[in-house]
């Protein structure tokens, strides 16, 4: 059966984000190993990685896919950006091997007005260095599919397989579909029929065995805007089908379903991660003989 989790905070210290997780009775999360609007961030405490490691033990919240720091643009044109964000991404790889943590989720980054030829040649090698570079940490990247908002790369599935080829580590290297990222770059999911097609496209070009993480995320804005703006499940222009077709496809029923909805809403009573997270389980078939 997939795991259902939500992005959660890490305020008060990264160990707050299990316990949060785990009040809301859920499987997996995905965290933030710093604060993702800065560059540096504060040396994890012994202390901390201990509580970490012991709060993770306790709750049984498997897997934990941390997500890089928004500022981070390995496919920068600037070489002291690049480089800048090289360093960044590296410290994120040491951050999650001090936690434990397998799956580090990132943005491929944008052109920036270079080409998408040029920047994704960027992206492929700066990860194949930060790779290398940080071996002995055993994380893995994931890259994560996005909506194409301006200059954004991987908007299209060709350009992370391009990616994952120039790399050329593939037992490092795995994939999160983002729904809601790839609804606005125009992939169709709001079907039963177009979530096969578009699952297919994806088996066909990357391969469904890459695919390690499902961001799931409902769209406030149309399909092929290029604009990521995330709603509640089933309240969006997705639609609720395309949630229920995925969490119950035999090919995804391993993975993670990680929710990075709003947390508020102007009507709820209740935080709206515990709304969310109870739509996605209730779609969820437990009885084989339902799935035809
Ligand atoms: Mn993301
Ligand atoms: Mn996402
Ligand atoms: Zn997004």
């Amino acid at each position: 059966m997939p795991k259902i989790g939500a992005h959660m905070s890490i305020a008060g210290g990264v160990s707050r984000a299990l316990d949060r997780g785990s009040e809301l009775g859920l499987e997996t999360i995905q965290i933030f190993t710093k604060n993702a609007n800065q560059w540096k961030g504060k040396r994890i405490s012994e202390e901390e990685r201990r509580r970490f490691v012991q709060r993770r033990d306790e709750t049984g919240i498997d897997p934990i896919v941390a997500h890089d720091s928004y500022l981070i643009n390995l496919a920068s044109p600037d070489a002291r950006m690049l480089e800048r964000s090289l360093i960044a991404f590296e410290d994120e790889m040491d951050r999650c091997c001090q936690l434990g943590i397998q799956y580090l989720v990132m943005h491929p980054g944008g052109h920036l007005g270079s080409g998408e030829k040029q920047g994704i040649e960027r992206v492929g090698e700066a990860l194949k260095v930060a790779l290398l570079e940080k071996e002995d940490t055993g994380v893995n990247i994931v890259l994560e599919t996005t909506a194409g908002q301006g200059t954004q790369l991987g908007y299209r599935f060709e350009q992370l397989r391009d990616i994952i080829t120039i790399v050329n580590l593939p037992h490092r290297m795995g994939v999160c579909l983002d729904t809601c990222h790839i609804f606005a770059a125009g992939y169709d999911i709001r079907t039963r029929e177009g979530c096969e097609r578009i699952l297919m496209e994806f088996d066909r070009v990357i391969g469904l065995e890459t695919l390690v993480v499902i961001h799931a995320n409902d769209s406030k804005r149309e399909l092929g805007s290029r604009v990521d703006r995330h709603e509640h499940i089933g309240e969006g222009q997705i639609g609720i089908e395309a949630f229920s077709f995925l969490l119950n496809h035999p090919r995804l029923s391993e993975l993670p379903f990680i929710l990075e909805t709003p947390k508020t809403s102007p009507e709820a009573q209740v935080p709206m991660d515990v709304v969310n997270v109870s739509r996605l389980r209730k779609l969820i078939r437990r009885d084989q003989n339902e799935i035809d």
